[in-house]
């Protein structure tokens, strides 16, 4: 059987129509393939809208300030996307006269570009025969040809890699790619596919076998660690404070409350006797006027559990703590990039956020 040919019949046939599709600018195919990283394509196609919109070119978003570039990712999470989008399309203007490379090896060395993003580049901009091997190739593999072998072991991806060079038509790699994928997107699900409705179900493995459920095989669990974030919405006369996140953790450049971190949950009367309590207030008089828990925030390898505690001071505070603070109001907090569970707060509690446009 000719998967390839099966393939692309049913592509032409069936694929949803993004606006990334039938392009070869490899600007905007790589704008594509970074947001839809982690993420839906009903949840990053307003953000690639926008985004072409605001950039409609490299040397566009290499020029924009980076806190502008987070701002616009807000909400997608996995923010190291956005900074490495916005270093890599800097090394585009500086090392490449603002032409995006057009070898698989220039594209894989910009930042944030691993194997897999690098063959999409490659072969839906310049046609080149790289086959992608993404989260749907894997499934649509592995099932096809019931593998064993761990999808997220060395010997795994080594051997997916070579299966689905090895299946890629080498004349039109550009639409192969774009098949296998949307199949494994759309009929080929993680759980639940339409094997009735799949052009490949003659000749699948799995499904003669009746296991598609066993595939794919993976051999580690990702490990999640619950964290205890107990933030502080200090307001002192009409201003309260953001933290800039520019540690090496996660949320790197975006703001956020100040914050204590907890090892596990805490109650307010334990939290005002710690020594982040003691190092933010020293001996100034807090008033706590409302305390709320949320349900936990989940990542892909933390679960946040956060509790918000809305203070006032009556002095401005001078100990170096607050040196990484920024002092907002409800007018200004809109310039500012923020996580998902800061905005949520701001809405529930109906600070300002969302009230004044970007300016
Ligand atoms: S028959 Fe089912 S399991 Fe096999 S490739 Fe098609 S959708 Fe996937």
């Amino acid at each position: 059987m000719d998967i390839s040919k099966v393939l692309k019949v049913w592509y032409q046939k069936h694929h949803r129509p993004l606006p990334w599709r039938k392009i070869n600018d490899p600007y905007k195919i790589w704008l594509s393939e970074i947001i839809l990283q982690q993420t839906r394509v009903e949840q990053g196609l307003p953000y690639y809208n926008r985004f072409v919109a605001d950039y409609p070119t490299v040397r566009h978003l290499a020029k924009a300030p980076e806190q502008e570039v987070m701002k616009l990712w807000q909400g997608l999470g996995y923010y190291s996307r956005a900074r490495n989008l916005h270093s890599a399309a800097k090394s585009i203007v500086a090392d490449y006269h603002g032409v995006f490379p057009n070898s698989y090896e220039s594209i894989k060395s910009l930042k944030g570009i691993g194997d897999y993003t690098a063959a999409a580049i490659a072969s839906f901009a310049y046609n080149l025969p790289h086959a992608v091997v993404d989260g749907n190739v894997y499934r649509v593999l592995a099932r096809l040809f019931a593998i064993s072998t761990p999808i997220d072991s060395t010997a795994g991806k080594k051997e997916f890699a070579l299966l689905a060079q090895k299946l890629l038509d080498k004349s039109d790699p550009a639409t192969h790619n774009q098949a296998i994928m949307e199949l494994g997107a759309v009929v080929c699900k993680p759980a639940q596919p339409d094997c009735e409705n799949c052009p490949l179900r003659m000749h699948c493995e799995a499904y003669n076998k009746g296991m598609v459920s066993s595939f794919p095989i993976k051999e580690n669990r990702v490990k999640v660690t619950a964290r205890y974030f107990n933030y502080l919405m200090i307001r002192y006369k009409d201003s309260f404070y953001l933290n800039h996140r520019n540690g090496n953790d996660i949320w790197k450049n975006l703001f956020d409350l100040p914050m204590i971190e907890t090892k596990s949950a805490i109650a307010p009367e334990l939290l005002v006797k710690s020594a982040g309590w003691k190092d933010l207030f020293g001996a100034q008089t807090v008033h706590i006027e409302k305390v709320r828990s949320f349900k936990a925030h989940k990542l892909s390898h933390q679960h946040l559990h956060t509790t918000f505690y809305s203070v006032t001071i009556q002095k401005s505070p001078t100990s170096s703590v607050w040196k990484k603070f920024v002092k907002v109001n409800s007018q200004s907090i809109e310039n500012y990039p923020i996580p998902k569970i800061i905005e949520h707060f701001f809405q529930e509690e109906s600070i300002g956020y969302g009230d004044v446009k970007k300016s």
